[in-house]
Parts: structure tokens; sequence; C-alpha cells
């Protein structure tokens, strides 16, 4: 049986499309291997996809006892599949912190602190002389503008940039025109239900005992997201209930003047101020000048906050 790849639950584009293109990658190589979604693709995704004419993987719900599977753009075990504990994890090919993972064999790990997974996919074509088709640089291109918003964030390398170039070329795009057209392809979310604001890219973090979930919504106007507050709340409330959450925070950022607009909800709440030195309004919101990584800017503070 084929080698499942695959990246985190709620994907976002890099989860996607490093998936598809390390398929690619370990097809090369001689390896049996088929990548894999953990849940819906995302509008964003969904744009890249068509513009390059690239199949969605299919969605894996759980996986069975001893699967051989590899993951890439995450490690943390409740970010992953249903199972994963019991799942045999050959290799791991990822740029965020390592938590909440092990593994009962040895593991290859390729963990990198660059922008994007397809980064560190980029490389591994180069270094064993594998010539990248258009619509697999089309994938990794599309990862990396997708998680540095158009090299914008602070996560965002020169090792990032630099591969965003060269796959510019062999994909046939102009970065910043086809960049900004998926990102805003994404982050037309009039057409769906609160809920998937809400959840469409959430995160679920353990932070000095307590679960956090962070989830991140890109738009061009903050404002008309937060008209729908009330149901918004009560969406939230409704998780925090559900999964004894000590925190949800939701971040709203605004892809064109690079800020984020937080609604913060559960006992918790007092720690956003903390870790942001801001005042939660009185329907709990905050602007974040500047912020717009999770990883990077988020969850590093709040945790901090959490800690101390
Ligand atoms: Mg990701
Ligand atoms: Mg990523
Ligand atoms: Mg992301």
């Amino acid at each position: 049986m084929a080698t499942y790849i695959f990246g985190h639950k709620n994907p976002d584009t890099d989860s996607i499309c490093s998936a598809i293109a390390f398929e690619h990658f370990k097809t090369e190589v001689g390896e049996n291997v088929k990548a894999m979604r953990l849940g819906e693709v995302n509008k964003e995704t969904n744009y890249a996809l068509s513009y390059f004419d690239v199949q969605a993987p299919d969605f894996l719900e759980k996986v069975a006892d001893e699967t051989e599977v590899m993951l890439v753009d995450h490690n943390e075990f409740q970010q992953s599949v249903d199972n994963i504990e019991h799942a045999q994890i050959l290799e791991v090919i990822d740029h965020h912190r390592i938590a909440n993972f092990e593994t009962s064999d040895p593991v290859y790990m390729r963990v990198e602190p660059v922008g994007c997974t397809a980064t560190i996919i980029k490389d591994m074509y180069d270094e064993k002389n594998i010539t990248i088709p258009k619509h697999i640089a089309g994938m990794l291109i599309s990862a990396i503008v997708s998680d540095s918003l158009l090299f914008k964030s602070p996560t965002c390398t020169n090792r990032d940039i630099e591969a965003a170039k060269a796959l510019a070329k062999i994909a046939e795009v102009d970065v910043d025109t086809y960049g900004l057209d998926m990102l805003k392809a994404g982050a037309d979310v009039s057409d769906q239900p609160v809920s998937a604001w809400i959840s469409g890219d959430a995160k679920e973090f353990m932070m000095h005992g307590s679960s956090v979930e962070i989830g991140q919504l890109n738009t061009v106007d903050p404002a008309e997201i937060y008209k729908s507050i009330d149901e918004i709340k009560e969406e939230i409330q409704i998780i925090i209930e559900n999964k004894g959450l000590s925190l949800f925070l939701f971040v709203v950022t605004d892809i064109l003047n690079n800020d984020s607009e937080v609604l913060a909800i559960g006992p918790a709440k007092d720690n956003v101020e903390a870790a942001f030195d801001v005042t939660l309004s009185s329907d709990d919101r905050a602007v974040l000048k500047g912020v717009v990584s999770r990883k990077k800017q988020v969850v590093p503070n709040l945790t901090r906050a959490f800690e101390s």
C-alpha cells in the first residue's frame, strides 16, 4: 500500500500543495506514495489547483494502526490525522515548532525555520537534481505566497524569496500578480457561513496545560467580518464548550495593511492582553498592529503569557 503524505487538519495551501509536490518528488525517487488531505480545500487553494489544473488529493479521516505516513507542514499530533499515535511515521517535512510529537521508531525529520514547507521541498528537488515540472512549480509557489502573505509575513526568509523567484519562472507566472489574485480569491468569504470563517483555518495548541484554539481568517476588510460579531461569538462559545478550551482567539488578518484584529473568548482571555500589551474592547476585540503570523507572532507571545 502506498505511504500517505498529508498536511495538517483544516488544510491551508501549503498543506495541500506541499503534499502534492512531495508525492511527485517521492515518486520521482521511486517510492510508492499518495498525497491526501485532512479536510476541505479552501478557496485560496482551489484557485491554485484550478490555475495549474491539478486535482485535489483524496480526503483521509483516520488511519489504521501501523499505516505508513509522511507528514508535511505539521508535526503536532492534535493537528494531524485521527489515530496518528498508532501510525508509522516515516518522514516529517515541516517548518513549525516541534510539540506533542513522539514516535516508537526512528524517523527522518527535516524541519527548518523557513517560511514555508514548499521552500524545503524545492531545495530537496535541487539537491537531487530532479526537474520540477510546471504544475508542481505552481503548487510550490502558491504555498510560498500563501504562507508568506506575498513575502510580507515576518516568517518569510530570503530562502523563501529565492525559491519563489526560481519557481515563478518554471510556473510561468508573475508572482506579484498571480499571488495577489490567489490571496484575494481566498479572502473572499462572503459566500461562506460564519462557522467556516472561524474553523476554516483553526489550529489547537497546548499552552502550559491549557487548550487554546486559534482561528485565522484573511480578509481585505476586517470591519466587514465583524459586522457578524454576535454570530461569531455564539459559534466560538459552542466550540469552547465542546472542546473545553481555555481560550479561542479569532485572528482576522488584513492582507492589504498587514495588521490583525482579534477577538478573544474564554476564561483565559486576559492572557491575550498580557501577550500583546493591548486592552480588549468591551466586545473582546483588539487590533494587533503588524501582526500577521500565527506561528511567529501569535503563538510564541501567547504561550509566554500562559507560562507567566
Ligand atoms: Mg500550514
Ligand atoms: Mg506552512
Ligand atoms: Mg497559514
